[in-house]
């Protein structure tokens, strides 16, 4: 049985017809910058999220960017984000000139810990940066509680959990900007880079916008500093038609998580939703004690898995904090050392799961 990590082929082959006419459209009307399949995806996708505008950009790395750009957060500002997520969380804070504060994690959701927030908040604190991630929003209720209390605008880097639902609300529509990825391998994913930047700020969003293409309010009149951020529209048509049945892929998503938590939950920790979310489940991730071993095995058995991430961000070479120390955030250091993910996408089928789930008991025996 061959297992792939995300099977994108198979994706490609359910969908083609739809996507193959996509990407003639584009080709047959030649607006491959800004076109009006741009136009089209920001329209659905704000609807989807439950925001007044969505600005597609050319990766989720520089929706960030763009976000923290146009809240004017620069040298002498700091951002508190989680120790526990990959590089880009921590790389934009520093691109734009400000100091990234890493703060624990909460040791069920793997997401920032809103009382470890309120703990690092300084007078120099500009914004706060929460991760969702693996697809399972953080604790926004309690973020925002803080954030209203302190006056501070909150960027979520939703790159994993784009349709992932919070309490009646959905991921990238929590925040003053949500930013999310279609990274090829992320639950909505294009086939190239792409990226998308959510608000309900009118003002935010003009800035985005602008920033998105050279900081022009209008063709070669820079009013702001920008950079090159634009959305393909061959990606913007291939992601309306990957949008068109991304809720049945939800909820495949959801039905293969569940499979895993039936053959796993009795031998590993499995992941723990909290009350009112669902996942994008753009990784279903495991904790064990032994994780070099047992992941060795299963790539004998012709098992893929990953770690997302074996080192936090604090302890990262290029982003190494004098005041963060190892050790000083025990609960992420634990986590880099315990999680690994297994293979995750809307066409797995049962039989691979269960020869998955073989593998690993076998690994761990
Ligand atoms: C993938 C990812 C990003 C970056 O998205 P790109 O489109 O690859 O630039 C940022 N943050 C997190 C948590 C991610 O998983």
């Amino acid at each position: 049985m061959t297992i792939e990590f995300v099977d994108l082929k198979q994706q490609y082959q359910a969908l083609k017809t739809d996507i193959d006419a996509a990407i003639a459209r584009v080709l047959a009307h030649g607006q491959y910058i800004l076109g009006p399949e741009v136009a089209e995806l920001e329209r659905q996708l704000a609807a989807y999220a439950g925001v007044r505008h969505c600005i597609g950009v050319s990766d989720g790395t520089t929706a960030l960017q763009i976000a923290l750009m146009a809240l004017e957060i620069g040298p002498g500002d700091e951002v508190i984000t989680t120790a526990f997520s990959f590089a880009a969380t921590a790389e934009v804070i520093l691109l734009v000139g400000a100091t990234p504060v890493f703060v624990d994690v909460d040791p069920h959701s793997y997401n920032i810990d809103p009382a470890a927030i309120e703990a690092a908040i300084t007078p120099r604190t500009r914004a706060v940066m929460p991760v969702s991630l693996y697809g399972q929003c953080a604790d926004f209720d309690a973020i925002e509680a803080i954030c209203r209390r302190h006056g501070l605008p909150v960027v979520e880097d939703g790159a994993q959990s784009f349709g992932a639902r919070y309490r009646g609300r959905r991921s990238c529509g929590l925040s003053t900007v949500g930013c999310t990825s279609f990274f090829p391998s992320k639950p909505l994913g294009g086939y190239g880079d792409g990226g998308a930047c959510f608000t309900d700020d009118d003002e935010l969003a003009r800035r985005m916008r602008q920033i998105r293409t050279h900081g022009q309010d209008g063709r070669y009149h820079h009013v702001r500093l920008g950079l090159n951020g634009r959305l393909d529209t061959l990606q913007a048509a291939i992601l309306l038609a990957k949008l068109a049945v991304f809720d049945r892929e939800l909820a495949w998503r959801d039905q293969a998580a569940a499979r895993y938590d039936a053959l796993l939950a009795d031998c590993v920790a499995t992941p723990k939703l909290a009350e009112g979310c669902s996942s994008a489940w753009a990784q279903y991730t495991i904790e064990l004690d032994e994780r070099e071993r047992v992941a060795a095995a299963l790539k004998a058995a012709g098992i893929p898995t990953a770690v997302h991430y074996p080192t936090p961000l604090h302890l990262q070479p290029a982003f190494l904090d004098p005041a963060r120390p190892a050790g000083a955030l025990p609960v992420a250091e634990r986590l880099a050392r315990r999680v690994l993910s297994l293979p995750m996408h809307p066409y797995l089928d049962p039989a691979q799961q269960t020869f998955i789930a073989d593998g690993l008991r076998a690994a761990l025996r």
